[in-house]
């Protein structure tokens, strides 16, 4: 059992905090800019509150976060209220929000100057993933922090691997939205072209999903694309804002990106719609425009 904080119960944090004291069994203090979701966090799971992430961050072995971007990390952690303010040497922060490579490698050196621990470890597996305690955990940062964090992580994560220095953990998590943007395109179309083609798209993917074409979108996904239901999961602003950062990270790599730049794009026209909360799944949207 750890001492362990929680910052930013939103979608994902809310149930993440949640394993930590149900199943982790770890004394935990949490933080949420909305008090009110803190206050109702305590009322279901027990444990603490702290009115700014400083006061949540002193004194605990454990801190970890989840909010939404690079900004809001900024905020969170070196704000005047900020996590930094509060950390205990020798303690480790763990970063859940998915932000750039480069904030990450910022706080690394700067945790790292003032006596304690970063690991950089955006996630993979949705709302259905943290609720369920499932997700996919990739950390970027030092060995010997990284191995005492995993054994708190694992109360809300299947998988979690050390891919890197700091940094690669968001970077894995580009390379993650990459290969998801081009993927959801391709079912777009080809869904959209069984429906033209007069095919019954029920047969059509039982068939074709025993085969090479088959995903975790296509088995997940169809069904619900067919029908024009897009309340499935990950937003397409957060989606936006993870492209934005893959295209911010190939202008320094000189890694070529022309389709996740197009489905950028793709993006932009569901969010014209008025589908800036529908899930990704919604590039279909824009082919079955009437
Ligand atoms: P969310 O529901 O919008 O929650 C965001 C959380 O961050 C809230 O607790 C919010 O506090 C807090 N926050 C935002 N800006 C803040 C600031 N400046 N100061 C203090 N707190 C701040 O988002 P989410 O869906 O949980 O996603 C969180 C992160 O995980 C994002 O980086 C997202 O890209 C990533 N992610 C999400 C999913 C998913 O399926 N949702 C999947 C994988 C990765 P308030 O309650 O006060 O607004």
């Amino acid at each position: 059992m750890a001492k362990v904080a929680f910052l930013g119960l939103g979608v994902m944090g809310y149930p993440m905090a949640g394993h930590l004291k149900n199943k982790g069994g770890h004394e935990v203090t949490v933080y949420n800019r909305t008090a009110a979701k803190a206050e109702a966090w305590v009322k279901q799971y027990g444990g603490k509150s702290a009115l700014t992430p400083k006061t949540a961050a002193q004194g605990q072995d454990f801190v970890m976060a989840c909010v939404g971007n690079d900004n809001d990390l900024r905020q969170v952690m070196l704000g005047p209220d900020g996590a930094f303010g509060g950390m205990a040497k020798g303690a480790v922060l763990v970063d859940h929000t998915t932000a750039s490579a480069e904030i990450a490698r910022e706080l690394y050196t700067g945790a790292k100057k003032a006596g304690f621990d970063f690991i950089d470890a955006p996630v993979s597996g949705g709302q259905a993933g943290a609720e369920n305690g499932v997700l996919t955990v990739m950390c970027g940062g030092d060995a010997a922090p990284f191995a005492r964090a995993e054994k708190v992580i694992a109360a809300y994560a299947r998988a979690r691997n050390l891919i890197g220095n700091a940094g690669a953990g968001q970077l894995t998590k580009m390379v993650n939205q990459i290969c998801i943007a081009g993927l959801v395109q391709g079912l777009s179309e080809g869904l959209h072209f069984a429906k033209k083609a007069g095919l019954d798209v029920e047969k059509v993917m039982a068939t074709i999903s025993k085969g090479a074409a088959q995903s975790w979108q296509m088995e997940n996904r169809y069904k619900t694309m067919v029908a024009g239901k897009f309340d499935y999961g990950f937003a397409v602003e957060w989606m936006r804002k993870d492209l934005g950062i893959c295209l911010g990270e190939a202008r320094n790599n000189g890694a070529h990106l022309p389709v996740t730049a197009l489905v950028d794009q793709f993006y932009s026209e569901v969010q014209a719609m008025g589908g800036t909360r529908w899930d990704t799944s919604s590039l279909i949207a824009v082919l079955e425009r009437k």
